[in-house]
């Protein structure tokens, strides 16, 4: 099953690596193949190479959209080489084997990702590419294909130690390449669908390049991986980590939860995630004390988290954040010193982004179930001071309206049912993932009485704070446990048949009230 590889056909757009690359193959006593640019690169090292014009007897043609679409290239990379049809048609037709096929594909996502119009998207749709990868692929039983330079990294390795790749290694290169094709065609097929403004996300098919094999999934006993699909957004997938041990699933997936929120804020903001919810959510004058009062939420659930933040960490932040155990730091940016401080704590992962996930931006949420799987689209949904209808006596004061939003904005991230208690940019407690209203609104209150205990409050940290309830109150009963606790305002969707009785409760408390007419439930 050891394939000595002659002929190399490399094509890439991105020349990155290329030098060392071809030179290395060259030596190995490997002849190059190339087109056109690839080819002028090659030369341009001192190197022999072949320009696969010569090979079809066609020049590129129609702005590059047909270079290898040819024969003489697909019978070289498909043909079996132990079947006596193939190696006759073959020799017959002049076919050369090719044994190594090193292709990346046109920029697609970078040209739509840096916002290039729609002709320069469809004339990155790369056509050649593909075929190539894909024929490569097919008869992994004698080439080795190469979509990136790690996969050029071990052929090299291969052939250095033993003049020839193994069945094994060409069968691991072809599956890698095929998650390739198809995540570039998925990610195709989603712009398009886009652009035709195609709102049903169920067209847009789940397919990603293999980011990395996860060492278990949400537990040790379930296999797990992570997947790219290529969507541009800035986030947890697209992350550069620095250091620490390598991500989890559940790192990977809280991470993200925390990521998603923390961008929703404009001012230097902190969160701080725990089991996919936020255990204390803040913003500040700068993110030393926006991660200080995320943490004054609730300490005890911090441990272990998950923290992101919107800003650019400096040293000062990253003293305070090692002060105890932390999971995962997702950022857009840390500074030297930063950086430094977070070294010296080996298990932290410290993750960075280039920019923040925009909240607004189009995309989709999967979910599998048994036998499929359920897509929606992301919730954009962001609530201004103008979209409050305030239905009580009492209306709120411009404080309790800006606290009502930033308390709204958090029970979007939160699962349902969610309660949210917060007060001058400040959650002060946090009740998620219950099976009835009343019970979030009493486990919040229960955080918020502990935090003002730790702060040495005399009163419940959610004490004149504003409640936030991700979906309306079917009952009044989960607005009184609010109240108890200390909040004065409440914002909620609105819209349940006894909305009167939980009015007229407000009513009595004298308590503010707003609906937003939207439900941001999340489960
Ligand atoms: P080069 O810079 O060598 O001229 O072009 C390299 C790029 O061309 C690679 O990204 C490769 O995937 C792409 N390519 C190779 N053959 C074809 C083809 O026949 N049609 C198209 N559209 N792209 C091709």
């Amino acid at each position: 099953d050891r394939v000595a590889p002659k002929r190399a056909l490399i094509s890439l757009s991105d020349k990155t690596g290329l030098e060392d690359a071809a030179r290395t193959l060259h030596d190995l006593g490997v002849e190059l193949v190339s087109t056109g640019g690839t080819r002028a690169a090659i030369a341009g090292f001192g190197l022999p190479v072949k320009d696969v014009a010569d090979l079809t007897g066609f020049p590129e043609m129609m702005d590059g959209r047909v270079k290898t679409l040819h024969p003489v290239v697909h019978g070289g990379l498909l043909g079996v080489r132990d079947e006596p049809s193939h190696a006759q048609a073959m020799s017959e037709h002049n076919i050369g084997g090719i044994d190594i096929a090193w292709i990346d594909l046109y920029p697609f996502e970078a040209t739509v990702a840096s916002g290039g119009g729609f002709e320069a998207a469809v004339e990155n749709i790369d056509i050649g590419g593909p075929a190539m990868i894909r024929s490569a692929s097919k008869n992994h039983g004698y080439v080795a294909v190469c979509v990136d330079k790690d996969a050029v990294d071990q052929v090299l390795e291969a052939l250095k130690a033993e003049g020839a790749t193994s069945l094994e290694l060409r069968k691991r290169l072809a599956a890698r390449a095929f998650a390739r094709t198809a995540a570039y065609d998925a990610a195709v097929s989603g712009w398009f669908a886009g652009q035709v403004g195609d709102a049903a996300p169920a067209r847009k098919s789940i397919a990603g390049a293999l980011a990395q094999t996860l060492r278990y999934g949400e537990n040790p006993h379930q296999t797990g991986a992570f997947y790219r699909t290529g969507e541009p957004r800035p986030g947890v997938a697209n992350a550069r980590q620095l250091q620490g041990k390598a991500l989890g699933y559940n790192n990977i997936a809280d991470a993200d939860a925390a990521y998603e929120l923390v961008a929703e804020f404009e001012a230097p903001a902190c969160v701080i995630v725990k089991h996919a919810n936020p255990c204390g959510v803040a913003v500040g004058s700068d993110l030393t004390e926006a991660y200080a009062r995320a943490l004054e939420c609730d300490a005890v659930s911090a441990f272990g988290g998950v923290i992101a933040v919107n800003r650019t960490l400096t040293g000062a932040d990253a003293k305070l954040i090692t002060d105890i155990f932390t999971e995962v730091v997702i950022a857009p940016g840390a500074d030297e010193e930063a950086q430094n401080i977070f070294a010296a704590k080996k298990n932290l992962r410290l993750l960075l982004t280039e920019g923040l996930p925009d909240p607004l931006a189009a995309g989709e949420v999967f979910r599998s179930v048994a036998g499929g799987f359920l897509v929606q689209g992301r919730d954009r949904s962001r609530i201004a001071a103008s979209d409050l209808k305030i239905v009580t006596r009492r209306a709120p004061t411009p404080q309790e309206i800006e606290d009502m939003l930033f308390a709204f904005t958090v029970a979007k991230h939160v699962k349902s049912n969610a309660i949210v208690y917060a007060k001058d940019g400040q959650t002060a407690g946090i009740g998620a993932g219950q099976m009835n209203r009343r019970d979030s609104a009493r486990i919040a209150a229960i955080r918020a009485r502990e935090a003002g205990e730790a702060k040495g409050l005399a009163h419940s940290l959610a004490q004149g704070s504003a409640c936030a309830s991700e979906a309306f109150f079917p009952f009044a009963d989960g607005l009184l446990e609010a109240v108890a606790a200390g909040a004065t305002a409440v914002i909620q969707p609105g819209g349940s048949i006894r909305d009167e009785e939980v009015i007229a409760a407000a009513d009595e408390q004298g308590v503010a009230m707003a609906f937003t007419g939207v439900r941001v439930f999340r489960h």
